[in-house]
């Protein structure tokens, strides 16, 4: 059977428009215009009226964790809490709604909302207050700095006297324990709560795939495997794709830091291809270099301006991210790397060019985040066809921020999206879920408008870096496809491309820009087949 679509306004591909298509056996076969694609209407076909609706390829999110955005939409709830004492309430409000509960799993603070006087960070002994029996993890809103209670602290076998290479354990100014922890601490902290089922990891991981598909996401790249465990969880991940229930094309972005891990990895059955198809494939070694801007762990160069005291954690060492890229290449298997300091994106770059040694970056090694960067590692990455996994929306609070943190000369060359976008360099777009919503609509709305949901500051934060509006949907379609190597099947609505496709609620391309946040999707489809329509 058949598929015709038509009196829309369907986005192809970059500036190309067309009334009409057909689609064919999961691709798009035709394009042009309704008379045209009418005139090959045969009896069993079935036929779409658009009524002028706005058509786009559906959205490919190149970086997001799925499965942890699954589990934050299930789990104690801490966005936009204004004060400690209000993240202590909502976690006892959500204990006593959950009272089966033998953990707390809390997430997505953030101290510099909070709109009491004193910004600290919340302690052990506050989240003491909500629980001392059952263990409670609160991981800030970046996922590189996390806060337990004195019950997670003994479970996780953190004591004053635990080192944890890649991370750091605080303590407060009489010495002891804070619960505060950060980066590769975080991993070990989140350990002290009990592991869920296979079965409510699968179904965490399909109600978050059911919702990035209602967003018209139809291709995400996700890391959701890490460490010693992964082949849990690449078999279960693996189970739902081979029960069919989840029409949202994946592609996995492992992070391994230890070098032991991605050896193990290279020797498991993973790479004998049993799983590469259409909807699931491997993918990248992901790897962090260091942590965020707002938690002060982002790498810097130099040290921040407004913490003389650090420059940020490093989360990986050059010797042994220059060991991971290396035995990466020679496994030709692409690697990408958080960097969101100048001085990691330096590292990383140092190191990609070191295993490059003049040769073309054919597997696609990249840079996630990318944010922080002086104008010469800009020109490197051009130059050396680096991918960049950009995240727009974090502008919305990190606009706000990247003066203070990395001083004004620094910030003029960061968050260059449409600077590396007009050079021709490999960018595509993500929302790095759950430490924003997935919502693709709100990244583009920051792609453009460079100001935050409350429209600030008028014109946008170095609104030459302001991307227009097709270019931002390309980099969130094409340039992602071309991130996964399938540039030549997926991102275009052209003949021959996977029909994945969204109908829009309202024109995208002409409607006021305050507006686009608003967008709605009225139906996704994937490989033609309906896979959400909104009632
Ligand atoms: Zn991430």
């Amino acid at each position: 059977m058949r598929t015709l679509l038509m009196n829309g306004k369907i986005y192809l591909e970059k500036g190309r428009f067309e009334e009409a298509l057909s689609i064919k056996e999961g691709f798009v076969e035709a394009v042009g215009s309704t008379e045209s694609i009418l005139a090959t209407r045969r009896p069993q076909d079935e036929v779409v009226d658009l009524r002028g609706k706005t058509v786009l390829p559906g959205f490919n999110d190149s970086h997001l964790h799925l499965f942890l955005l699954g589990e934050a939409m299930t789990s104690c709830n801490l966005n936009g809490a204004v004060s400690i004492d209000e993240m202590i309430e909502r976690g006892k409000v959500y204990l006593s709604n959950n009272k089966k509960e033998k953990g707390i799993h809390g997430r997505g603070w953030n101290q510099d909302f909070f709109k009491t006087v004193d910004k600290r960070l919340p302690s052990r002994e506050d989240l003491d207050l909500i629980s001392s029996d059952i263990p409670i993890v609160y991981e800030r809103v970046c996922g590189h700095v996390a806060v337990g209670n004195t019950r997670a602290m003994e479970l996780a076998g953190i004591t004053e006297d635990t080192k944890i290479p890649g991370g750091t354990i605080e303590r407060n100014p009489e010495g002891i324990l804070s619960g505060v922890v950060t980066e590769n601490a975080t991993q070990v902290l989140v350990k002290s709560l009990s592991q869920k089922s296979k079965q409510a990891k699968k179904s965490q991981f399909i109600q978050a795939g059911k919702y990035v598909l209602s967003q018209g996401i139809t291709s995400v790249q996700s890391c959701d495997v890490s460490g010693e465990d992964f082949q849990k969880t690449f078999d279960w991940i693996r189970e739902v794709y081979e029960e069919r229930v989840l029409p949202l094309r994946y592609r996995h972005q492992f992070n391994f830091q230890r070098i032991e891990d991605f050896r193990r990895y290279l020797e498991s059955e993973h790479l004998n291809g049993r799983y590469d198809d259409e909807f699931y494939q491997k993918g990248s070694l992901k790897l962090f270099k260091d942590g965020s801007l707002g938690g002060r762990t982002a790498l810097l160069s130099k040290p921040y301006a407004d913490d003389p005291a650090t420059k940020g954690v490093e989360a990986l060492k050059d010797d042994e991210l220059q060991e991971l890229c290396q035995l990466a290449q020679d496994s030709g298997i692409p690697v990408i790397t958080h960097a969101i300091g100048d001085g990691a994106v330096e590292s990383v770059l140092n190191t990609y060019e070191n295993v490059l040694q003049g040769k073309s970056n054919f597997l696609r090694h990249g840079i996630v985040h990318n944010q922080i960067t002086t104008k010469n590692q800009l020109e490197r990455i051009v130059s050396g066809g680096i991918a960049v996994m950009a995240q727009p929306v974090f502008l919305d609070y990190d606009l706000h921020i990247v003066k203070k943190r990395v001083g004004e000369e620094l910030a003029k060359t960061s968050y260059a999206f449409n600077t590396l976008y007009q050079q021709g360099a490999l960018i595509s777009i993500g929302t790095d879920a759950p430490v924003e919503d997935s919502n693709p609509f709100r990244n583009i709305y920051a792609a453009v408008t460079r100001m935050d949901q409350n429209g600030y500051p008028e014109g946008g934060y170095l609104p030459k870096e302001r991307m227009t509006i097709e270019e931002s949907v390309d980099a969130y379609t094409y340039q992602g496809a071309k991130n996964q190597f399938q540039e030549k099947i997926k991102g275009k609505l052209l003949p021959g491309y996977y029909a994945d496709l969204i109908v829009l609620d309202r024109d995208i391309f002409t409607i006021n820009l305050s507006e686009i946040s608003e967008t709605q999707v009225e139906i996704t489809m994937v490989e033609g087949k309906v896979a959400y329509m909104k009632e």
